[in-house]
């Protein structure tokens, strides 16, 4: 099998918060420059979260055609170094397509299930709308607000959504 490479690609360097560049999501990178996949203009210097970062696709954990680029939207793997007791996926949509990841549901929701992780599905500017549970339930933010926090930095997500329990699973021990 190919390995996976970002050829063609460079959606995250737009959906995704930079902290060292204090780049927002949504915000297209400054440094962008050139072809997608050979687009940063900093390459040697770039933020180690940017060389440090793969996205969910990146490690073939989503189908082949949901590459970033052509899906319009990127799943982002639980935070490094996050101390949260239970790890979470996280989706961005290119704000070009919004809501392209509603047709891509069933293929999200496997690697949820799969993973045990929920998804947390946020629009372009990293605002939560909703969330995938493992075990396939969508909560929409405007149907359940006591799941949103108005920081916006965490959702709640009813422990029996889980497909096992994600305090003893050893899924989210090994992964990042
Ligand atoms: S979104 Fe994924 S495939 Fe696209 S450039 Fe970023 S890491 Fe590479
Ligand atoms: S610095 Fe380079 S790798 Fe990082 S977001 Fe900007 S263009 Fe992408």
């Amino acid at each position: 099998m190919t390995a996976r490479t970002c050829a063609g690609c460079d959606l995250c360097c737009t959906t995704l918060a930079v902290d060292a560049l204090a780049k927002p999501c949504g915000a297209r990178c400054p440094h962008l420059a050139g072809d997608p996949g050979h687009s940063c203009g900093i390459y040697a210097e770039r933020p180690d979260e940017c060389a440090r970062y793969a996205c969910v696709w990146l490690e073939g954990l989503l189908p082949e055609r949901l590459k970033p680029s052509r899906c319009g939207f990127v799943v982002n793997p639980p935070k490094a170094g996050s101390k949260a007791p239970i790890r979470l996926l996280s989706l961005l949509p290119d704000a070009a397509r919004p809501r392209s990841w509603v047709k891509e549901l069933p293929a999200l929701s496997t690697v949820s299930r799969r993973l045990n992780m929920p998804i947390i599905i946020d629009d372009p500017s990293g605002v939560p709308v909703a969330v995938l549970a493992p075990s396939g339930r969508l909560f929409l933010r405007e149907e359940h607000p006591e799941l949103f926090r108005a920081d916006n930095i965490n959702v709640g997500v009813p422990i029996t959504e889980f497909v096992r329990n994600p305090l003893t699973d050893p899924l989210h021990r090994v992964r990042r």
